[in-house]
């Protein structure tokens, strides 16, 4: 008797061990689908929001952190010219060179069509100006074909700061970019 509870108890605890297993893995797949964008693997917006909404709160604790915005310059002309699946290949390599240009706790975000969001945490504007460059730079010497180029707005966190003042500044700093003539970066 005591011989077949064991192997019941055995084949039970196996049993459990694959469901939990199975659920960790399901667990790791929600969190892809939840917080990263399907096209570029960057994150999506909405878990942007939310980790922007952390470094808020350490902001108004003292800490520093700059956020850039980034637009392909004439991308429709791409999508016009060579269509839609090369457009959605340019995307993804411009993903894969922010993601390889920049620092492991930086958020790097696709937030609309052809714009992406790079959230920098403890780094000052001057260091930011200088990061943006670097990326606008890397961008224009790249093998992506079609070439590219970049337009970039950066803006750093100031007191009473919320997410649509501080965007707002970015966006205004990227328009200043392509009114200047695109592969640019504009300090707001
Ligand atoms: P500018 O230099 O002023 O930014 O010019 P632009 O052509 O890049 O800007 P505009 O906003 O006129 O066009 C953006 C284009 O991005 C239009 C749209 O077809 C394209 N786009 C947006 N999302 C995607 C996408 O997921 N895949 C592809 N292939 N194209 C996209
Ligand atoms: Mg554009
Ligand atoms: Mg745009």
């Amino acid at each position: 008797m005591k011989n077949k509870l064991d192997f019941i108890g055995t084949e039970f605890r196996k049993k459990l061990k694959q469901v939990i297993n199975h659920l960790d893995k399901s667990v790791d797949v929600l969190y892809e689908i939840a917080t990263k964008d399907e096209k570029t693997g960057l994150y999506n917006n909405r878990f942007f929001r939310e980790i922007f909404d952390i470094e808020l709160e350490n902001a108004k604790r003292g800490k520093v952190f700059c956020l850039i915005v980034v637009d392909i310059d004439f991308f429709k002309k791409v999508n016009d010219k060579y269509g839609h699946l090369t457009g959605d290949r340019v995307l993804k390599s411009l993903a894969k060179i922010l993601q390889k240009s920049l620092r492991k706790k930086d958020i790097i975000a696709r937030f609309g069509g052809e714009e992406f969001f790079v959230l920098l945490p403890d780094t000052i504007i001057k260091k930011a100006e200088k990061i943006a460059e670097r990326l606008r730079k890397k961008v224009e010497e790249s093998k992506v074909n079609p070439k590219i180029t970049i337009s970039l707005g950066v803006s750093e966190y100031k007191k009473r700061d919320n997410f649509r003042t501080i965007t707002n500044r970015a966006d205004k700093a990227l328009y200043k970019a392509k009114e200047q003539g695109r592969n640019k970066v504009v300090v707001s």
